[in-house]
């Protein structure tokens, strides 16, 4: 998301505030983080010269519950983005119906170009700075952009150095750590999942679709998996390094054992493509499941697909979406499309809480559940409201958070 990030998602919001009869008062209180915190990194590089990172942790609402949401490390993490993503999360938990608020963190580094111990000592660093104001009941990162398993683990025990021992004060951690089963598919399971019941309406599915995917990190590698286990044909993918297309459909299988072998598709062999080509390659289905602000005004015009879903936050800028509505071109909104992750995140601390593993099985079936019910509630509001699906999915999660302020007083 390019700067104004904040101000895109109000955008949005006020879109859906306008639908539910919102008073300016009522809008204001909504839209304003509760609590925002910036913190020096110092940590000592390997070759003995001293880093100096800054992270921030934003606190959007808790209206609903704890706060929660990921913590991303890149090059363009601020403060503005952070309040864009933080208040992303308050409306994807709302909408999807699980018991948080909404918070988003990250530290301004490119990990890549740290050691294995230097982002170590970053994060311990970080949690330092933080503790104070996460914890199980009161705010629980997980992982977003360029973070996993292991950076939830080494926070968790950073944490407990302080707190003692509290599990559930991330969640993404590795199964083998108080993680959960399907946690690290979940948000590509749910962005499949979104798919098929829109899909449905449509009277199509997955096989006999095409797809084409920006992004093969955690959410677009594990998208192309189980759509292309479902039937589904993936004819173009991409990341940071590189893009490749093929109109008979990819082979996804190869493409995944390479990535969990070199970690990119830069050396992955095929028929490539420029990198900003393939968000217009033909396709029934688009799925941005990289960064924000990828589909711009200055491309929105040129998308050759009928549907975009958006398993990254924030990928599409209020002006590229209306440029999509008025080509007809339908939006599955990030809020939704991208919400399986942490609605597996709230399976994972409800396991913690009770010390009780669920089975895999488990996991999906009630993921299944909660994505389609979400569905059907959007679909709803849609209709109620004659609008498009993202101010749909706005109205309904604004209207939750709007009624448990209410209900909890000022
Ligand atoms: N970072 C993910 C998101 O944007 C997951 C958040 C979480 O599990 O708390 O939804």
């Amino acid at each position: 998301m390019a700067t104004g990030a904040f101000e895109n998602v109000n955008r949005y919001f006020d879109t859906a505030a306008k639908l539910l009869g919102l008073t300016e008062a009522e809008s204001r209180y909504l839209r304003t983080p509760a609590r925002e915190l910036k913190v020096e990194c110092n940590i000592r590089m390997d070759d003995g010269t001293v880093g100096t990172f800054v992270g921030f942790r934003v606190q959007h609402d808790n209206a609903r519950g704890p706060y929660k949401g990921g913590l991303r490390y890149h090059p363009t993490v601020d403060l503005d983005h952070t309040q864009a993503l933080a208040s992303l999360m308050t409306w994807k938990t709302a909408v999807v119906d699980i018991p948080y608020g909404g918070a988003k963190g990250g530290i301004a580094v490119d990990p890549n170009a740290l050691s294995k111990l230097e982002l170590e000592r970053l994060t311990r660093k970080f949690t330092q700075g933080i503790h104070e104001m996460i914890g199980d009941t009161v705010d629980i990162p997980a992982p977003d952009v360029n973070t996993n398993g292991q950076v939830m683990a080494w926070i968790m025990d950073e944490y407990a150095k302080f707190h003692g021992f509290r599990p559930g004060v991330v969640t993404g951690k590795p199964v083998e750590l108080f993680g959960s089963e399907g946690r690290s598919e979940a948000t590509g399971r749910g962005v499949v999942i979104a798919i098929e019941e829109y899909l449905a309406t449509k009277g199509k599915k997955v096989s006999g679709s095409t797809f084409v995917i920006q992004g093969f990190g955690n959410v677009g590698s594990h998208a192309a998996r189980i759509l292309d286990e479902k039937g589904g044909k993936v004819i173009a993918i991409g990341d940071h390094t590189k893009s490749l297309h093929d109109p008979n459909g990819l082979d996804i299988s190869a493409a995944l054992a390479h990535v969990a072998e070199h970690r990119t598709l830069e050396q992955f062999d095929g028929k490539t493509l420029p990198n900003d080509e393939l968000l217009l390659v033909e396709c029934d289905v688009l799925i941005p499941a990289a960064l924000g602000d990828v589909i711009h005004e200055g491309n929105a015009k040129d998308l050759r697909t009928t549907l975009v879903v958006e398993a990254a936050n924030g990928p599409t800028t209020p002006e590229a979406d209306e440029i999509l509505h008025g080509r007809d071109i339908d939006v599955i909104p990030d809020i939704y499309a991208n919400a399986g992750g942490v609605t597996v995140s709230y399976f994972e601390w409800a396991q913690n809480i009770q010390q009780f593993p669920w089975s895999y099985e488990r996991v999906r079936t009630e993921l299944e559940n909660i994505m389609r019910k979400a569905f059907k509630t959007i679909h709803e509001a849609q209709q109620q409201h004659s609008c498009h699906m993202r101010a749909a999915a706005f109205a309904v999660a604004i209207d939750r958070v709007r009624a448990a302020s209410e209900m909890r007083g000022f």
